[in-house]
């Protein structure tokens, strides 16, 4: 039998109970028994509220470059961002009598989902640098001169690369494009169709594979390295494309105030950010840490055919372990969140900061697809639902109940605020679409 470090696969069921439910893909949610106060996570964090202001930083010089190249983002100044909605329909029909609230980077201006965060702050770090040694630019430049074709030229001697499920290529790829960087996007076989033909349309390079994402990303890396002109953003380790995510935080804090909605020991916050790989929830939780300690309580859910952060985390294997190695297929409508093999990085950073994740299946992500359409009338890919059983997994379920009472808050939580983190879905074609909703339909039809 096959051995992963030193157990079997069944003295590792022994070992980590979890995992008895992960590989009969039943839904299930595993509490992290590593969580600590959040000050001494942050003390013993090697990166820290100063990273994350650096990150808004740079956004904030890149905003008047940003309004002029896409006009759609001018009227918010070029500062990309996504509301922050509440879903009282929605909450209805799930049985949650508490606020519950959409976070719709579904609906973030340029490449319309979560990597339109982290994916072109990296995009813009990379630009950054290239331009400030070039001495074609100063930090106290207007950066609007970026549209300038010199800058175009200066750029297009360098390539930028990286491997993608699909939405951080089409992040990568439409960024990169617009400064004058040629692109070269590795996709896994889950990619959709329409985000290839979208890249390949702006003139960006694709390269297929008919294997995962991890194949992709391994891929990619190898090729970049051999060329010194190209810049590889790795998915796995990028903490460029981390501090990306965890700008979030602030810009949600400033939401939260604007809307009344409280946020301390007595109000609870709860987040439930769909994983893949991982950076992109692991940077908002991070973020959110930083910015509300102990009165936020961070989930990744995850689909049952992937969960590889839990599997990482849980046995503390990180990215020595895949779900292939405990017979999970890997194979999710889910197209976002199908990755095999959870980053090392992100999963130890989020070690003392991680309240839990949980799993879900496709066929529910297509219900609450079309649910979430009927009832507030919002469109999301698969992936985005991901967040939306949170709520009732943590007020519904003893496994929720339990995480309740151990962190004192039974008695707080009906003055607790419950964020689903949507994290793609307004770039779908129309006929995509309708095929998912009709799928889900039919399966609230069937009452499966
Ligand atoms: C990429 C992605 C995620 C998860 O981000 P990771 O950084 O891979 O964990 C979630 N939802 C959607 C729609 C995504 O594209």
């Amino acid at each position: 039998m096959k051995v992963i470090q030193d157990k079997t696969p069944e003295e590792w069921k022994k070992a980590v109970p979890v995992l008895e439910d992960l590989t009969a893909l039943r839904e299930t949610m595993w509490r992290n028994p590593r969580k600590r106060p959040a000050e001494q996570g942050i003390s013993a964090c090697s990166l820290g509220m100063e990273d994350i202001r650096d990150a808004e930083a740079r956004l904030r010089r890149f905003a008047p470059y940003l309004a002029r190249v896409f006009p759609e983002t001018a009227r918010a100044g070029g500062i990309l961002e996504s509301p922050l909605r509440e879903i009282p329909s929605m909450a209805e029909a799930l049985g949650v009598k508490e606020r519950l609230i959409l976070k719709c980077d579904s609906h973030l201006p340029v490449s319309g989902s979560i990597k339109a965060r982290g994916g072109i702050y990296e995009v813009l770090c990379v630009a950054e640098k290239i331009a400030l040694e070039s001495g074609m630019l100063t930090l106290d430049t207007d950066y609007a001169v970026l549209a300038e074709p010199r800058f175009w030229e200066l750029f297009s001697k360098y390539t930028i690369a990286v491997g993608s499920t699909g939405n951080l290529g089409l992040s990568i790829g439409i960024m990169s494009a617009k400064l004058g960087f040629q692109v070269t996007v590795h996709m896994s076989a889950d990619a959709r169709q329409w985000k290839k033909d979208l890249l390949r349309e702006k003139g960006v390079t694709v390269i297929e594979y008919a294997e995962d994402y991890s194949k992709a990303i391994s891929e990619g890396r190898r090729q970049a390295e051999k060329d010194p002109w190209c810049h590889f953003v790795d998915d796995e380790n990028s903490k460029n494309l981390f501090l990306g995510y965890g700008v979030a935080a602030l810009r949600l804090q400033k939401q939260l105030m604007e809307q009344n909605v409280p946020v301390d020991e007595e109000h609870p916050l709860f987040v439930y950010l769909p994983c893949g790989v991982g950076g992109g929830p692991g940077g908002v939780a991070f973020g959110l840490k930083q910015v509300f300690g102990d009165a936020v309580h961070c989930f990744f859910a995850e689909p049952t055919h992937a969960p590889c952060m839990i599997l990482g985390m849980a046995t503390r294997l990180h990215a020595q372990v895949c779900v292939g190695d405990f017979g999970i297929d890997n194979r999710t409508a889910a197209d976002g969140l199908a990755v095999g093999r959870p980053s090392q990085f992100v999963g130890k950073l989020m070690e003392p900061f991680l309240s839990g994740c949980y799993t879900i299946s496709d066929e529910h992500l297509y219900r609450l697809l079309t649910l979430l359409a009927e009832r507030e009338g919002i469109r999301l890919e698969p992936s985005a639902l991901a967040g939306m059983t949170g709520p009732q997994w943590i007020l519904h379920t003893e496994a929720g109940l339990s995480y309740q009472r151990q962190e004192g808050l039974t008695d707080k939580m009906s003055d607790s605020t419950h964020i689903v983190w949507a994290t793609g879905g307004s770039m779908v074609p129309e006929a995509d679409w309708l095929s998912y909703e009709k799928k889900g339909k039919q399966l609230l039809a069937e009452g499966q």
